[in-house]
């Protein structure tokens, strides 16, 4: 199903002359591994090794083990460039062909009537966007596909914290099409837009709008969330060591920002934000999440205390209005611009 392009891989270990690389994957693509490591090591007769560690997304991107390794090339699997790194690392998408016409005999019948549309999507399906859009404006669809920055962002690509291409649409579309699978993207896309989201899965061929109801949750558990924070007295500070996700700076500003108000808060560093992690930190009543947003938003299953972002801690301390970023700026990477 995927494309693993081993012949732009081989290409790259080729034009680099190396002799030792490592393997990054998803855990999507983890099944595929050993084949795949298997095909390099067969083709290059070079030392192939596997990374084990998570691999969440483009912000997870294995330096510091490459660096350790000491190898040639680190070869990263299903994202795209999202930081620079002066370290040599081949991105592979890791593709997934579409049957356009398939997916366009579903999408019609729901989206009868609507008018404007955006359509967006992940890394996995940007090579087919433009080819779906045509193909629903052939029969008459006003659709939209927002522009990407040619470097780090596809024409119509979302992440799970940047939704910048949907966004830049908002004014010009009365709802937004997702072709993927799951709903973690819909939700980040219904929360940073405050469109309605139109699924269409390629994989099981379902189509849906994302639930209102459940958005409605998700709103009242987060407002819970900052109202506990607003009495908080002991507050941990979550920094990941992951290079996308490494937010000291603003852990920093928000440590000095909040202690000494009858609060104790302190940073807390690891790589991984884990359950365990978490509960075992027992006096902090909560926590801020200046890692991925998402582990805030989603939630880790089995944490006992409430987790925030950092826009969130902001409302708790009246500096941020929260009716000003539900449904508009509710996830962003980019925390300079709350300070
Ligand atoms: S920060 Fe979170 S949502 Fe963004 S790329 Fe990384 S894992 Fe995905």
């Amino acid at each position: 199903m995927y494309n693993f392009e081993l012949d732009t891989v081989i290409k790259e270990i080729e034009k680099r002359n190396a002799k030792k690389v490592l393997l990054q994957l998803p855990d999507g693509l983890r099944p595929y591994a050993f084949q795949l490591a298997n095909k390099i090591r067969e083709i290059k007769k070079i030392e192939v090794i596997l990374l084990g560690d998570s691999c969440y997304g483009a912000c997870d991107i294995a330096i510091r083990q490459a660096k350790e390794l000491e190898v040639d090339l680190l070869i990263h699997y299903g994202h795209n460039l999202m930081l620079d790194f002066d370290f040599p690392i081949l991105y592979i998408n890791a593709e997934i062909n579409l049957d356009i016409e398939k997916l366009i005999e579903i999408v019609l019948p729901k989206i009868e009537g609507i008018g404007n549309i955006g359509l967006v999507t992940t890394i996995q399906h940007v090579h087919q966007i433009k080819d779906f859009a045509d193909a629903l404006k052939a029969k008459g669809i006003n659709i939209k596909v927002g522009k990407g920055d040619n470097k780090r962002l596809y024409d119509g690509q979302i992440l799970g914290c940047n939704y910048q291409v949907a966004k830049s649409l908002i004014k010009e579309v009365n709802c937004f099409i997702f072709l993927g699978g799951g709903e973690f993207h819909p939700i980040g896309l219904s929360i940073t837009t405050g469109k309605p989201v139109l699924i269409v899965n390629p994989y099981n061929l379902k189509t849906y709008f994302l639930d209102d109801s459940e958005i409605m949750l998700l709103a009242k558990k987060r407002y819970a969330s900052i109202t506990k924070a607003k009495n908080a007295k002991n507050i941990g500070i979550l920094v990941s060591s992951k290079p996308g996700q490494n937010s000291l700076n603003d852990a920093q500003k928000l440590v000095k920002k909040i202690t000494g108000k009858n609060i104790i808060s302190f940073i807390i560093y690891m790589d991984e934000i884990k359950q365990d992690t978490l509960n075992n930190f027992s006096e902090a009543e909560i926590f801020v999440d200046t890692a991925c947003p998402r582990i805030a938003i989603d939630g880790i299953a089995g944490v006992e205390k409430p987790i925030l972002t950092i826009q969130e801690m902001l409302v708790a301390l009246g500096e941020l209005e929260w009716e000003k970023i539900w449904g508009s700026n509710y996830i962003s990477l980019k925390y300079q611009s709350v300070y």
